[in-house]
C-alpha cells in the first residue's frame, strides 16, 4: 500500500492551525491510484451488499464506484436541507458544536445490507452518526470502508463491533 500512501498529500494547518489534512485529490488524479483504491476497497467487503451509503462530500467520490463494482445501489447522506423528500436526521458532536446529517426515509429498506463509505476515519463521530441513521431505517450495517484511517484518533473503538476496513493507516 505504500505506493498509494505516497500519492496522498498531507497539508499542515488546514483548514485551521494544528490540523494535518490528508488530501486525497492527489491520489484520485492518478489513474492507477483511483483504480487501485476502488479495487482494493471492494476486496474487503462481505457480499452481498444492497446499498452503499456515501457521506457528503468526499464519500460521494468513492461510494458510487464501490456500488457499481458490488452490484449495489448508491444512497447519499447529506448536510441539512439538501435532500428534497422526507428525511431522517441525526445530530452529533464535533470538537466545537454539533453537526447534522440527513438521509431520505425511503432510501434504505428493512433488512437491506448496507456498506457505509467515506474518505477518512478520524474520531469516528461522523461514521457513527451514519450507522445510527441506517439502523433507524431498518438497514443492517454490513461494513464501513475508508481510504484513510487515523489510528491515533481511535475511531475504530468508537464505532465498536462493525466490520471496518481502511486501505491506508496512519499512526501519527
Ligand atoms: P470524524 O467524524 O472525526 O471521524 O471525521 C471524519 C470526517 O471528517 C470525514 O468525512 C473526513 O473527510 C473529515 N476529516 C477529519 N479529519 C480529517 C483530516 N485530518 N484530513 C482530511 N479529512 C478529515
Amino acid at each position: 500500500m505504500d505506493n498509494l500512501k505516497r500519492m496522498i498529500r498531507t497539508v499542515p494547518d488546514f483548514p485551521k492551525p494544528g490540523i494535518q489534512f490528508y488530501d486525497i485529490t492527489t491520489l484520485l488524479k492518478e489513474p492507477y491510484g483511483l483504480r487501485t483504491t476502488i479495487d482494493r476497497l471492494t476486496e474487503f467487503v462481505d457480499r452481498p451488499i444492497d446499498t452503499v451509503v456515501g457521506i457528503e462530500a468526499r464519500g460521494f467520490i468513492f461510494a458510487p464506484a464501490l456500488a457499481y463494482r458490488l452490484g449495489a445501489g448508491f444512497v447519499p447522506v447529506r448536510k441539512p436541507r439538501k435532500l428534497p423528500a422526507e428525511t431522517e436526521s441525526v445530530s452529533y458532536s464535533l470538537e466545537y458544536g454539533t453537526d447534522t446529517l440527513e438521509i431520505h426515509r425511503d432510501a434504505v429498506g428493512e433488512g437491506h445490507r448496507v456498506l457505509i463509505a467515506d474518505d477518512l476515519l478520524a474520531t469516528g463521530g461522523t461514521a457513527k452518526a451514519v450507522v445510527d441513521l441506517v439502523e433507524r431505517l431498518g438497514g443492517t450495517v454490513a461494513g464501513l470502508a475508508f481510504v484513510v484511517e487515523l489510528n491515533f484518533l481511535k475511531g475504530r473503538e468508537r464505532l465498536g463491533d462493525y466490520k471496518i476496513s481502511s486501505l491506508l493507516q496512519y499512526d501519527e
